[in-house]
């Protein structure tokens, strides 16, 4: 389905960002892996996905908080591979405070990876999609990107942005046959909401298979956790040819929560 297209995908050493690279690189795309973590455990992940898929997988530890890095990904996963395609906006990081207590460099953090680093990587692709008319971009946002929670204001300020941009972008670049599309999963179980999880389990002084059920999936109402693949084979859909018209959307994947 994706065979000769390539993909980059930032945030990918773990979480969300590796299942969509692997569901890229199952569909016959090229991937550019990115993110942190140790460098044998990221050079296993790499060649395990090369092999498994027979497709080309390189990796890049640019960091998505600082825009030259984002550009630098973007170009260098064009040099290798002839074209980026595919751009999967996912890095994101989380950091849960009351607003007036927010520390300054969580909130620029947070804005530059969660937000910026979407303009920063799309300003970089786009004029290789445009020149070959055709791309797919697909930004990794949250429920957090439609509706809010307390105490999460960095981080529901720039996934909301990261809507506001997809929508922008979208209208900017309709008639090129480049789609920009949000998914807006809600929880799903991945080493940032195991922190998360954590976290409350100390604050509210409870086991974690109550927070897990009170706290943590409180308003999804299914109660249970969104799972990687399922937002790997949204991305997926979304990359493929019967998504051509699918743009400027943000789809919730989140078991009701924004119905409410
Ligand atoms: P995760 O912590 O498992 O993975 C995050 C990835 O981003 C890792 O590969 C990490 O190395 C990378 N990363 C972090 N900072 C980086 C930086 N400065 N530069 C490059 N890479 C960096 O998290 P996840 O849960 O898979 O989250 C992925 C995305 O999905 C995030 O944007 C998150 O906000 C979003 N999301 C997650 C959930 C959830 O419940 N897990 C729900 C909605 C949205």
């Amino acid at each position: 389905m994706l065979k000769g297209k390539s993909a980059v995908v930032t945030g990918s050493t773990s979480g969300i960002g590796l299942g969509i690279a692997d569901a890229l690189a199952a569909a016959g795309a090229n991937v550019m892996l990115n993110g942190f973590g140790k460098p044998e455990e990221i050079e296993a992940i790499r060649a395990g996905l090369a092999a498994k898929h027979k497709v080309t997988v390189l990796y890049s530890g640019a960091d998505m908080s600082k825009g030259e890095d984002v550009a630098g990904l973007v170009q260098g996963a064009e040099q290798a591979f002839g074209s980026v395609d595919i751009l999967v906006n996912n890095a994101g990081i989380q950091f849960v405070s009351a607003v007036d207590e927010f520390p300054e460099a969580r909130w620029a953090a947070i804005q530059a990876i969660n937000l910026s680093s979407s303009y920063h990587a799309i300003k970089a692709a786009l004029p290789g999609m445009k020149k070959r008319n055709w791309g797919r971009i697909v930004n990794i946002a949250s429920a957090h990107g439609l509706v809010a929670s307390p105490f999460k204001s960095a981080y529901v300020a720039a996934k909301h942005g990261q809507v506001g941009l997809t929508k922008s972008v979208a209208l900017e670049v309709a008639e090129q046959n480049i789609t920009v599309n949000a998914i807006c999963p809600g929880y799903v179980r991945t080493p940032l909401v195991e922190g998360q999880i954590d976290d409350q389990a100390k604050a509210h002084n409870m086991p974690r298979d109550r927070v897990i059920r009170e706290v943590i999936l409180a308003s999804q109402p299914n109660k249970r956790f969104v799972e990687v693949e399922e937002v790997a084979q949204l991305a997926l859909f979304l990359c493929g040819e019967y998504a051509k018209s699918i743009t400027g959307t943000s789809i919730a994947i989140d078991g009701g929560w924004t119905a409410r």
